[in-house]
C-alpha cells in the first residue's frame, strides 16, 4: 500500500524549447536551471518539487509525474494529473504520456462549451456529469481509440483545433475496477487526466462579445482551481470545491487521500517571460 505520509500536492514544472518562430525571431532563453528543483526568470526563483529543461524526454516526463500516481491508483486510490500553462506551452504534449492501460474510460467534453453537461450528485454525494460519454474499454488500443474520439469531440465548435483547445478545459476520466477472483478482494480507482485552458491573459483589446465571457469564465475555473489547490496545499479545513464546475467534478479525486501532480508548462523564450513569471507564480501557490 502508498504511504500515507506521501499524500501531498506534487508540482513540477517543464520548460518545452524555443519553436521554430521564436529561434526565427531570435527570443533569447530564459530559464536558469539551478537545482533540480529550482528554476529562475530574470533573478527570481522558483521553487517546484522538480523541474525540467528543454531537453527533457516524454519518458522521464511520464516517470516523475505520472507513474506513481498510475500506480497507486491501481492500488485503489483516486488521482488527478494537470497540465496548466500558456496556450504553446506544451500542456497537451505533456499530458499525452499519461494515457496509460485501463478499463473503463469516460469523456466529458469541455466544461465550458454551449452544449454545456451538469454535474449532478450520486446518492453518496459523489458528483459525477449527466450525459457525458462513456466506453468501456479492455486494450490499451481501446483506450487511445477513446482519448481519440474525445479529442475529435472537443474541436466540433471550432474549425482550429489549437484555438479551441486553448479555450476549453479537457478532462478525461480513467475508472479501474479490479477484482481477485481468488480472494474476492475488490478494489477500485479513478484518475482525472487534465488539459487545461490556455491561462494566458486575455488581451485588454480585442476579445470582446461571446469570447470575452468565455475568457472570462476560463480565468475564473482557472483561479477557483488555484484557490482549492492552495487551500489543499496549506491544510485549511475549508476547500472551496464548489466554486466551480471543474473543482466539483474533481472533487473526489483532489486532496484527502489522493494523488494529485499539476505539471506547470512553460515557453522559455524572453517573449513570453511576463505570461511565464505568472504561470511559475500560479504553480508556487500550490506549494
Ligand atoms: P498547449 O497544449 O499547451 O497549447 P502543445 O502541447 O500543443 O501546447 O505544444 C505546442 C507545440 O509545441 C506542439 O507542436 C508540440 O508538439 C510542441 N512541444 C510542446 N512541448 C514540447 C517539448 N517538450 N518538446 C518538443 N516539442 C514540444
Ligand atoms: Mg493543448
Amino acid at each position: 500500500m502508498a504511504d500515507p505520509a506521501e499524500c501531498t500536492i506534487k508540482v513540477m514544472c517543464r520548460f518545452r524549447p524555443l519553436n521554430s518562430s521564436e529561434v526565427a525571431r531570435g527570443d533569447k532563453y530564459i530559464p536558469k536551471f539551478t537545482g533540480e528543483d529550482q528554476v529562475s526568470i530574470s533573478g527570481k526563483p522558483f521553487m517546484f518539487d522538480r523541474v525540467f529543461g528543454s531537453n527533457t524526454t516524454q519518458e522521464q516526463m511520464y516517470k516523475a509525474s505520472a507513474q506513481k500516481i498510475v500506480k497507486d491508483v491501481l492500488e485503489g486510490y483516486n488521482g488527478t494529473i494537470f497540465a496548466f500553462g500558456q496556450t504553446s506551452s506544451g500542456k497537451t504534449h505533456t499530458m499525452e504520456v499519461s494515457n496509460v492501460i485501463i478499463i473503463k474510460c469516460v469523456f466529458p467534453p469541455s466544461a465550458v462549451t454551449k452544449n454545456n453537461l451538469s454535474v449532478h450528485e450520486d446518492k453518496n454525494r459523489v458528483p459525477y456529469v449527466k450525459g457525458c460519454t462513456e466506453r468501456f474499454v479492455c486494450s490499451p488500443e481501446e483506450v487511445m481509440d477513446t482519448i481519440d474520439e474525445g479529442k475529435s469531440n472537443r474541436h466540433v465548435a471550432v474549425t482550429n483545433m489549437n484555438e479551441h483547445s486553448s479555450r476549453s478545459h479537457s478532462i478525461f476520466q480513467i475508472n479501474v475496477k479490479q477484482e481477485n477472483t481468488a480472494t474476492e478482494q475488490k478494489l477500485s480507482g479513478k484518475l482525472y487526466l487534465v488539459d487545461l485552458a490556455g491561462s494566458e491573459k486575455v488581451g485588454k483589446t480585442g476579445a470582446e462579445g461571446a469570447v470575452l465571457e468565455e475568457a472570462k469564465n476560463i480565468n475564473k475555473s482557472l483561479s477557483a482551481l488555484g484557490n482549492v489547490i492552495s487551500a489543499l496545499a496549506e491544510g485549511s479545513t475549508y476547500v472551496p470545491y464548489r466554486d466551480s464546475k471543474m473543482t466539483r467534478i474533481l472533487q473526489d479525486s483532489l486532496g484527502g487521500n489522493c494523488r494529485t501532480t499539476m505539471v506547470i508548462c512553460a515557453s522559455p523564450s524572453a517573449y513570453n517571460e511576463a505570461e511565464t513569471k505568472s504561470t511559475l507564480m500560479f504553480g508556487q501557490r500550490a506549494k
